[in-house]
């Protein structure tokens, strides 16, 4: 499942190609994705140009000229091609093993840029959604997003609110969409790696009674933006030659300090630990038991 920075560095791709562009022709080839396509899809997105292509946690959100929204989550295996002056590229181009069979292009743009734009996915957990700009306040699959981890507003007074009184672990309470958009396994056991906050650590303890932030979670704050910032620069860049058999999407391993390094030495300075790995609420999680506390 691709996490927030893969979904920052789509959207970085992208960006030159759709944003001021107008969609010339839409295919939309198979409907039948993780939410059904509405069937005026293409109708809808036909003479639209793209004023801008932003992102709400995992999700694409292209803002058209007609007053909608293009919502698109890319979902397990989804992948955007973008074939333009003969050549093709794949955003975020730790993509490697995506799949490029044709078979699987349900949706495909043709941009006025001259770019061609092929949604691939072939385990068809992605989708596209259309929603009137009007009513994005309303839409399901936004409206309980918590606040967006790069955001201006996610500070640590926001967080302790957030975690105030809260008995589960801090692995449960970051890996809670409600809490913060957007984090999945690997970013949350590298942010509470780096804030040496120990996953099993009780929520609670990041706030006061009355919810007011103390250092822990200034210093969770902080890792967690830092984590996020540091995946998008490497972006696309330090994984060229990547593999992933599985047919996942790339992640940016090499700069993992503990996600899947179980027995491996912490790389916290001066600290003697092993990470370990340990299962909370049905996942993985990799943390040193000696600096997380
Ligand atoms: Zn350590």
């Amino acid at each position: 499942m691709p996490e927030l920075p893969e979904v920052e560095t789509v959207r970085r791709g992208l960006a030159p190609v759709m944003e001021g562009a107008r969609f010339d022709a839409v295919e939309a080839r198979r409907g039948d994705l993780r939410w059904p396509l509405p069937k005026d899809f293409a109708a809808r997105l036909e003479g639209q140009t793209v004023e801008g292509l932003g992102r709400r946690a995992k999700y694409l959100l292209a803002d058209l000229s007609s007053g909608d929204v293009l919502l698109m989550h890319l979902g397990m295996s989804g992948s955007f091609r973008v074939a333009q002056d003969g050549g093709e590229t794949t955003p975020g181009s730790y993509y490697h093993d995506r799949s490029k069979e044709s078979a699987h292009d349900h949706v495909v743009f043709h941009m006025s840029s001259g770019a061609r734009i092929s949604f691939n996915d072939p385990r068809r957990f992605g989708s596209m959604k259309l929603v009137p700009r009007a009513e994005l306040d309303q839409e399901p699959l936004l409206r309980s997003l918590g606040p967006e981890p790069l955001g201006n507003a996610f500070d640590a007074a926001m967080l302790a609110r957030a975690c105030k009184g809260k008995q589960t672990s801090l692995k449960a309470a970051l890996s809670d969409q409600r809490i913060v958009a957007g984090l999945g396994n690997i970013y949350v056991c590298e942010a509470l790696h780096r804030a040496l906050l120990s996953p099993k650590r009780k929520t609670s303890t990041i706030a006061s009674k009355a919810g007011a932030p103390n250092e822990r979670a200034e210093r969770l704050v902080d890792a967690i933006k830092a984590v996020l910032a540091d995946a998008i620069a490497a972006g696309g860049s330090s994984l060229r030659d990547h593999r992933q058999t599985s047919g996942e999407l790339g992640l940016f391993q090499h700069n993992f300090r503990v996600y899947d390094r179980e027995g491996e030495r912490c790389p916290t300075p001066r600290c003697k630990g092993t990470v370990k790995r340990i299962v909370q609420t049905g996942r993985s999680t990799f943390f040193c038991p000696v600096c997380q506390k």
